[in-house]
Parts: C-alpha cells; sequence; structure tokens
C-alpha cells in the first residue's frame, strides 16, 4: 500500500499543460490564465477628481484668501479645455480630469458659492481629492499572473486593464468509464439486481468544479471485450478515468483488459479508507486514474488525486486540496496504517469557532450521509486516538466536492 502523498505526487508528476486557448473576458469567469497579462494602459489615465467640488490650486484656499472666479466647468468624459490662473475655479465632478493648473478638489461642502464667486471654508493641501494618473496602475504593469483562476474581481481589473481578451488553459477532458454489470443510469428502467450509477455524474460534477470539461464514455459491461471497446471512446480525452472495476475481483477487469491493450500500471493500492483500490498508470498516452467503485470513494478520490491532476493541467499553483484545522467534537479511536477520510459534519458556534463531528456511519455506500457531510477529517496513518476538544485537520466540501 502506498501513502496518500506519495500516489498523489506520482499522479500529479505524469500530467501535462492543457494547451493554450484565447478567449474573451464575457466567457473567462473561472478560467485559468495560461501567460501573465499585462496592462493595456494607465488608470486613471491622467488626474481626476475623487469628488463633486470645485477644482482649485491649494495655495488659493489659505485663510484670508479672496473667493475665486467661476470660469468653467469639468465632467467625466469633458475635461475643461483651457488653463486656470490663480484666483479662479472650475466647477468639477467626479471622474473629471482636472483642469491644467488647478492641483486640489474642494468638495461643495466645503464651499459658499454666490453667482460666480466661490468662497473656500478650508484651506486645502496640493492633492486634495485627486486620484492622480496611474493610481491604480500602469501601462506595462503585470495586473494578474499565469495559473490565477479568474474570479468576478479579476475580470473586473482585466476589463479596466482594456484586455477584451485572454489566453487561458483549454479545459482538460476527462473522459468517464463507469463498469459494471449492474449499473443503469438514472431515469432507466432498472432489471431486480441492479443499481442506479452514480458516480459518473457526481465525479461528472467534481471535474466541473476543478475547471475541466467531463465527457461520459458510457457504462461498460464486465465483459473483457465490452471494456476495451468502451475505453477506445476516450480517443482524445487528456485523461481516462474509470469508475469501479479496479480490484483484482472476479469482476474487476479493468486491470487485465486494459493491461492487454497498453496499460502501464504505475500503482493500484493505496494506504486511503475509503478507496483502497485507487490504480493509476498509462493507457497508450493518456494517463489513467481508476477510481474505486463505491460512490463515496469515488468521490472522495476523486477529490483527492482527480482534482489536483485537473488543478496541475490547468497550471494552477495551489493543486493539493487546503487543509483547515478546527476542534473535533468526538473522542476518535487510534488508526490502522490507512489513511481516514471521515466524513463529518461543522457546527460553528456564535463565536465562529468550527466543531468536526464525525458521522457514527462511514460505510462507503453511503451517499446520504456523504451528501450531508461538510468536511473529511483527515485521519493520518498510526494516528493515536484522540478525545474531544483536540485539534484536527480536516478538508472542506463545500465548492469542491
Ligand atoms: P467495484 O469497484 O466495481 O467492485 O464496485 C464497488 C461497489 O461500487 C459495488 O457495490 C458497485 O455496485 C458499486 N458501484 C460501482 N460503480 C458504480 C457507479 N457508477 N455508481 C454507483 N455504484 C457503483
Ligand atoms: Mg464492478
Amino acid at each position: 500500500l502506498i501513502p496518500v502523498a506519495e500516489a498523489r505526487e506520482r499522479i500529479l508528476s505524469a500530467q501535462s499543460l492543457a494547451p493554450v486557448e484565447h478567449i474573451s473576458l464575457e466567457t473567462a469567469l473561472g478560467r485559468v490564465l495560461a501567460e501573465d497579462v499585462e496592462a493595456a494602459r494607465t488608470q486613471p489615465p491622467s488626474d481626476l477628481s475623487a469628488m463633486d467640488g470645485y477644482a482649485v490650486r491649494a495655495a488659493d484656499t489659505d485663510a484670508g484668501k479672496p473667493p475665486l472666479r467661476l470660469i468653467g466647468e469639468s465632467a467625466a468624459g469633458h475635461g475643461f479645455a483651457g488653463e486656470m490662473q490663480p484666483g479662479e475655479t472650475v466647477r468639477i465632478f467626479t471622474g473629471a480630469p482636472l483642469p491644467a493648473g488647478s492641483d486640489a478638489i474642494l468638495i461643495q461642502e466645503d464651499a459658499e458659492a454666490e453667482d460666480d464667486l466661490i468662497q473656500p471654508t478650508e484651506a486645502l493641501k496640493p492633492g486634495t481629492y485627486v486620484r492622480a494618473a496611474g493610481l491604480d496602475f500602469r501601462a506595462g504593469d503585470i495586473g494578474l499572473s499565469a495559473g490565477t483562476r479568474l474570479s468576478p474581481r479579476h475580470i473586473g481589473l482585466l476589463a479596466a486593464m482594456n484586455v477584451p481578451w485572454v489566453a487561458v488553459r483549454r479545459r482538460p477532458r476527462i473522459a468517464l468509464l463507469s463498469t459494471g454489470d449492474e449499473l443503469v443510469r438514472p431515469g432507466q428502467l432498472v432489471g431486480k439486481d441492479q443499481i442506479i450509477s452514480s458516480n459518473a455524474l457526481s465525479v461528472a460534477g467534481i471535474v466541473r468544479l476543478a475547471g475541466g470539461e467531463p465527457l461520459d464514455i458510457g457504462i461498460a459491461p464486465d465483459r473483457a471485450d465490452a471494456l476495451a471497446d468502451c475505453a477506445a471512446n476516450a480517443a482524445g480525452a487528456d485523461m481516462l478515468v474509470t469508475l469501479g472495476g479496479a480490484s483484482v475481483g472476479d469482476h474487476d477487469l479493468v486491470q487485465d483488459v486494459l493491461g492487454n491493450k497498453g496499460l502501464a500500471l504505475d500503482f493500484w493500492r493505496i494506504a486511503m479508507r475509503p478507496g483502497k483500490p485507487l490504480m493509476f498508470g498509462k493507457y497508450g498516452d493518456m494517463p489513467l486514474l481508476g477510481l474505486p467503485g463505491n460512490p463515496v470513494s469515488s468521490l472522495v478520490c476523486g477529490l483527492i488525486f482527480l482534482r489536483p491532476a485537473i488543478l496541475s493541467m490547468l497550471g494552477v499553483e495551489q493543486t493539493d486540496p487546503v487543509i483547515r484545522r478546527g476542534v473535533l467534537g468526538t473522542d476518535m479511536s487510534g488508526n490502522d496504517q490507512r489513511e481516514d477520510y471521515v466524513r463529518s459534519r461543522i457546527h460553528e458556534d456564535e463565536s465562529g469557532q468550527q466543531t468536526l463531528l464525525p458521522f457514527p456511519r462511514q460505510d462507503s455506500s453511503m451517499l446520504s450521509v456523504m451528501s450531508e457531510a461538510q468536511a473529511l477529517v483527515i485521519r493520518p496513518p498510526h494516528a493515536p486516538k484522540v478525545t474531544a476538544g483536540e485539534q484536527i485537520e480536516y478538508i472542506a466540501l463545500d465548492g469542491v466536492a
């Protein structure tokens, strides 16, 4: 049995970066940048007013100075054309360019206006309420770096930088092949000894949340010829993921059959619960990940191994699951050699303190428990027993599984 971390490293080292494609900002949400992006312009392009008021020379606002003469207006998109002389002022609005000769904004609350005479009631320093040219960024600045997954705020920045399209990693195509004579798709006629296939759909969700594109290539019955034929449908994918059939039972064919068709197996047993029969290798040129068939094992191994593989194809820096710390709400006994991922609820008290509450039933077939779970509490191999109140490490499921 090989350790979880080593299995993940071996999987990650076999991945290559997905190719680059150019897409418009409108469709870029959630995509991952393939290159650093430079600002195509300076923002603001010139000194702008941050408030509604009057553009002034700060020196003209000192106590005892006479009222200023109003000579024009500067609005956003329509600057004042002339140049302000000492003793003059220009009405100005938020986002409008500062007239030549001015260096500060007198907000309207600090001005007494009578016809075209404006009396400041505050003395200003140069730069007051001015957004200097380049305050936000300058042309040529690197605004975002390769590997960034684009969020709404990143897209806002790219738009402001006048970058209408971006180079991103193509979504990794993940072929999902279910295996088993007992499986039918949801909504179809179900025979007496059959069950509904859930793994292809749940794991497709993990693929999507990671930024990949799932391709459901069907359900292969437990017959050698059928399995090999179905696997051929993965042509063109970046990775083949088989679901079930990964052990060495009489009906577990993935190793045997694909072995005859060019599967070079790296490993197939890991020290993990759920999910001992995890398989990884190369099927021809294509990385092949064999996830266990039990629905909870499929999901957990999808999260622990497949998601990082997809993130690595996308060039994201943080590929491994984010480990958080919380307090355990119940006692747990010592662990054996398999790293445990314990389905748990998160209880949050009024102060925001999080307590992890493992479910008493951890059978890897129980999707009802998995669906209610908010976290996987991690129990390293041979971890000693822990009591309620002790710190524990966990992975949050929200947003990833
Ligand atoms: P296997 O790894 O093929 O031995 O499957 C282990 C268990 O998971 C068996 O009880 C299977 O019926 C079940 N199983 C396998 N594939 C799926 C699937 N796609 N959806 C739901 N359950 C599955
Ligand atoms: Mg099976």
